[in-house]
């Protein structure tokens, strides 16, 4: 094994997790992420394979303190065979924590799959419990679907699962008791994640973002006082529990940054490192895995990454502008 080092910022964050995008493309188009039409998608050859995202999560985890490795996309699933790839970076032995990002329309047939491969953990995103609002954010069908995928996750066994829902204006406010209840039926935890500029459209604006503050009001309203409940400083959500009980969370991204707090770095489906959803920048990865690299120049590429750094995301500034990558490009 080559010299250990800690992935260290020059604002002393030290980096632990890695947000792993497989694949680009997707099977909904929601209007905070896709455009409608005419999605750019990366070309097929220049996805990372398996076996050359398994050589980057083995160097990061062996030598660069990276414990944590979520896998998302795009939606993961649609990547063929992904639980494949779950079993190779299970099979390094050397994460604490495997886990995954998805929508769920695919996830019923391969819950006990990816399971079995020795996936830990999964978050399922749902914004509503409404079919005609679902097609109306995702413009397509499929809500039965999502709900049979988190029924099958819950089936087979998954840790500690979180459903996430993405908060705007005007959309989600109707949504957002019915949700927390759902979630406390389901026995599994709910987050709402504050809308951020992210979109391939281009429409976000301040005022389309469903405040962390306005859902707490809400939920406070209906269920009685809250008590807030922080289980980790890198974790970006602030738990609450109604009746003694985990019940929601909430990512307040926009309203409350935990830019402070950041302990991940991002890997694009197509081999780009990124320091942040934001930066503007990105270090690529792909051509040193393809040309021949040695271990030592990738780990230099990841320091490279983490020294560029920036200490916050900066939405709210003046100079603030979106990154080129909308979302679903980024990956989640
Ligand atoms: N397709 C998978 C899914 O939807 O769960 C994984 C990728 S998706 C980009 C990851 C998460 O990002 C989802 O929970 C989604 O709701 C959230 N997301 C997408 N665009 C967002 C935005 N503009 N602001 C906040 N969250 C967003
Ligand atoms: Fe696809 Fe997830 Fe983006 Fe929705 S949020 S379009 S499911 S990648």
């Amino acid at each position: 094994m080559g010299q250990q080092i800690k992935l260290i910022d020059r604002f002393r964050r030290l980096h632990r997790s890695l947000r792993l995008s497989v694949t680009d493309r997707c099977n909904l188009r929601c209007s905070y992420c896709m455009p409608a039409e005419g999605a750019i998608f990366v070309p097929r050859p220049t996805l990372l394979t398996f076996e050359e995202i398994t050589r980057v999560v083995r160097l990061l985890s062996n030598r660069c303190g990276i414990t944590d490795v979520r896998l998302t996309g795009g939606e993961p699933l649609v990547r063929r065979e992904l639980p494949k790839l779950v079993a190779m970076l299970a099979d390094l032995g050397t994460l604490t924590d495997l886990s995954l990002t998805s929508n769920a329309m695919l996830l019923e047939p391969m819950a006990a799959e990816l399971r079995q491969a020795g996936l830990r953990r999964i978050n399922i995103s749902i914004d509503t419990l409404d079919e005609a609002t679902f097609r109306r954010l995702t413009r397509r069908d499929g809500l039965d679907k999502v709900l049979r995928g988190i029924d099958a996750a819950i089936n087979a066994g998954f840790e500690n699962i979180k459903l996430n829902a993405t908060a705007i204006r005007g959309i989600t406010e109707s949504e957002v008791i019915d949700l927390v209840q759902f979630a406390i039926e389901k026995g599994v935890q709910i987050r709402f994640i504050e809308f951020m500029p992210l979109d391939a459209d281009r429409n976000w604006t301040n005022d389309g973002v469903l405040t962390g503050d306005d859902i707490r009001q809400r939920i406070e309203s209906h269920f009685g006082a809250l008590i807030p409940h922080r289980t980790s400083t890198s974790q970006p959500a602030t738990d609450y529990l109604i009746d003694g009980k985990l019940a929601f969370g909430l990512i307040e991204s926009v309203t409350k940054p935990f830019c402070n707090a950041c302990d991940r770095i991002r890997m694009t489906a197509d081999g780009s490192i990124r320091n942040c959803l934001f930066s503007q920048q990105e270090y690529p990865l792909r051509d040193l895995l393809r040309d021949g690299a040695s271990d030592d120049a990738i780990v230099r590429q990841f320091i490279a990454a983490v020294n560029a750094k920036e200490s916050g995301h900066g939405i709210g500034e003046t100079n603030f502008a979106p990154p080129d990558r909308p979302m679903y490009s980024i990956g989640g």
